[in-house]
């Protein structure tokens, strides 16, 4: 059966690209997802350095009619590969990029400094392609009939998620998010009925939980960051990462089909995230639900939507 959406693992790492024999399965290049509709739209979310191959892909086999890139922050993991994206220098094809301004700073701008002297030699204009920059916080934007919604994320500076919703099928990209950071994780996960009698921070909390469950609400496939294991939390709490179980706990509780940790840690092996996997799973079924997880890769066929 023809896939309604395909997603592709250009780049699934944190922090910096890495290379070892033992990673060969999950891959090490930094945050890249491409997503192909069945009516032949692509869209790419994040430049890490996984948009490199993507590129010399696009190389051989044809760019297609135009390419929308979201861009979720600045950190250099989502941007990275951007001055080493070829398609962006051959006059003729369409690139829309859209991302958030960082403060004063505008997107575009942000784009610019990473070509800049002294941080890469070849500048932003030598971009020959037909390149559309634009700015974008919380907004809906209709692309061939794909919706996409923007959010802002918990991470450090300016950072958006995507959902996309797109005949019946979604799909939301979280790669670098720490919801809920300022609460006991049990708390959040407590059912309350109505905002009567509770107080002030238990209601922000309350309006946090409406805003960010609906935007993961039964989505199909929810990639989110899962950089840490609880283990390592204690000492990165706050840093704007997820550790695994809290992306477990707040799929469940978004009622999400299929969990796909991302943005791996630079230090885990393949074999560390068979096992981030394996326990992941397990507080699924401790908490008496049904979803899949799995762990972004590399080198596994893409993810079909059906
Ligand atoms: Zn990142």
């Amino acid at each position: 059966m023809n896939s309604i959406l395909e997603i592709v693992f250009w780049g699934v790492r944190g922090s910096l690209p890495i290379s070892n024999a033992d990673i060969s399965n999950y891959g090490g290049s930094t945050s890249c997802v491409g997503v192909i509709a069945d009516n032949g739209t692509h869209l790419v979310f994040d430049g890490g350095s996984g948009i490199h191959p993507l590129g010399i892909k696009y190389m051989k086999e044809g760019f297609p009619a135009d390419l929308s890139i979201f861009i979720t922050h600045a950190h250099w993991d989502h941007i990275q590969g951007l001055p080493f994206f070829a398609p962006a220098f051959v006059p003729g094809n369409k690139i829309r990029f859209f991302g958030c301004n960082q403060g004063t700073v505008s997107f575009k701008e942000v784009l610019k400094h990473q070509m800049e002297n002294p941080y890469f030699p070849v500048k932003l204009s030598s971009w020959l392609a037909d390149i559309d920059i634009e700015s974008i916080g919380e907004t809906t934007i209709d692309i061939n009939d794909i919706k996409i919604v923007s959010t802002y994320a918990e991470h450090p500076g300016m950072t958006l998620g995507y959902r996309l919703d797109y005949k019946g099928k979604s799909v939301v990209y979280l790669p670098d998010n720490e919801p809920f950071s300022k609460y006991d994780m049990e708390t959040v996960f407590v059912e309350r009925d109505g905002n009567d009698d509770l107080d002030m921070e238990t209601m922000f909390l309350e309006d946090q939980k409406s805003k960010f469950f609906s935007f993961i609400n039964n989505a199909d496939l929810l990639i989110h960051d899962a950089q840490y294991t609880p283990e390592e939390y204690g000492s990165k709490a706050g840093w704007g990462h997820s550790n695994f179980e809290l992306a477990v706990r707040v799929a469940l509780y978004g009622k999400v089909k299929h969990l796909v940790l991302f943005h791996h840690d630079a230090s885990r092996s393949d074999k560390d995230i068979d096992e981030i996997v394996e326990r992941s799973t397990q507080i699924v079924s401790q908490q008496g639900g049904v979803m899949k997880v799995t762990a972004a890769s590399q080198s596994r066929p893409s993810l079909k939507l059906t």
